[in-house]
């Protein structure tokens, strides 16, 4: 399941050549084959997801000043959008906050920012005709695992989405899955991985590619986000047609900027990348040679105006700017699936 990061052969040759002489003369072979690799070796792709992205908790004006921190840095990555989070969908009569935060969501994209569906609810299943989430719904992440739905569900269902943001013109770049740990769901969790069933639904993928290719999505390519490792990800092909292609993105990088409970103690920016720039996941998954490094975060902790990570956020940033600038390049996760799909690989970072 993991990607491959080879070091090329010659890549290799050389560190271990340069290394070998630097020892002979006096210890300084760790610091030459740095160098030597930083001159040789692709950048890194960076990018991240933010989940449960709304305008309830901090209001639309965390957004706005959201985007534009990133615009002004020139970085790039994805932040969900929950049309129907608060039980009825934004896009039909929008109270004034929303409409704040939908004008904010519609210029996320030329800020550096995806917009994923998470899905419509984040929660139960939505009633696209009474614009209500039907008591007793079963919940979306889960749906999109059950084995019995079809694509013609899934299609209706995200295509249902996908006009609700037309509405308020929005156009989704991916999907992001909602985690739920209600009793419900735990307990039908466990029976389907007791039953063999530990990925979502293949029909749903399906789905997004028909989709994808009638247009409806921002671009050709689709990316995903499901599960994450920080050893064991990749960027996994789930259903393709020519140019189109639906693409699980795994992050590689945990949330330590407070995860979705805005607690103070799951706030470290030298998971990272400590003030050094010596270590931290970002610094070691460059060292490794990894094609990316994408992290995952959650409004509620990362956002400006009450989250508690918002400002390691933003040491995060100015620690990659100053020790990373040459080995790193931003990139919103659907250009990297798009990319990585016109080249059939990852070949393309040989070219950035
Ligand atoms: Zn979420
Ligand atoms: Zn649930």
């Amino acid at each position: 399941m993991m990607e491959n990061h080879k070091i090329t052969r010659r890549r290799f040759i050389n560190a271990a050549s340069t290394a070998a002489v630097f020892n002979m003369i006096g210890g300084f072979s760790q610091a030459f084959a740095r160098a030597s690799d930083k001159e040789q070796s692709r950048k890194m792709l960076l990018s991240f997801y933010c989940d449960d992205t709304g305008p309830y908790r901090a209001g639309a004006e965390a957004f706005e000043i959201f985007l534009n921190y990133c615009a002004e840095n020139g970085i790039s990555g994805e932040s969900s959008v929950i049309l129907g989070g608060a039980g009825k969908s934004m896009s039909r009569n929008p109270t004034d906050e929303e409409q704040a935060y939908l004008i904010q969501v519609r210029r996320a994209f030329k800020c550096g920012i995806d917009t994923h569906m998470e899905i419509m609810t984040h929660g139960g299943l939505f009633d696209f005709e009474k614009n209500n989430i039907p008591e007793g719904a079963a919940h979306e992440g889960l749906w999109l695992h059950e084995p019995e739905v079809t694509v013609e569900e899934y299609q209706d269902y995200f295509a249902s989405i996908i006009a609700e943001g037309e509405k308020a013109g929005i156009q989704f770049t991916g999907l992001t899955w909602p985690g739920c740990s209600c009793e419900v769901c735990t307990k039908r969790y466990a029976e389907l991985r007791a039953a063999g069933v530990t990925e979502p639904n293949p029909a749903a993928w399906q789905a997004l590619l028909n989709l994808t290719k009638k247009g409806k999505f921002r671009g050709r390519t689709i990316s995903c986000f499901f599960g994450s490792s920080e050893t064991n990800y990749g960027i996994h092909l789930k259903a393709q047609d020519g140019e189109h292609g639906v693409y699980d993105l795994m992050p590689n990088a945990k949330d330590n900027f407070g995860i979705w409970e805005n607690d103070p103690e799951r706030v470290n920016p030298d998971y990272y990348i400590t003030q050094d720039g010596e270590s931290g996941i970002i610094v070691d998954h460059v060292r490794k040679g990894a094609p990316y490094c994408v992290w995952y975060a959650h409004w509620q902790g990362l956002n400006p105006i009450n989250g508690r990570g918002w400002s390691a956020f933003t040491t995060v940033i100015e620690r990659i700017n100053r020790h990373l600038r040459d080995r790193v390049v931003w990139m919103r996760p659907s250009e990297i699936t798009a990319r990585y799909h016109a080249a059939g690989g990852w070949e393309f970072l040989d070219s950035i």
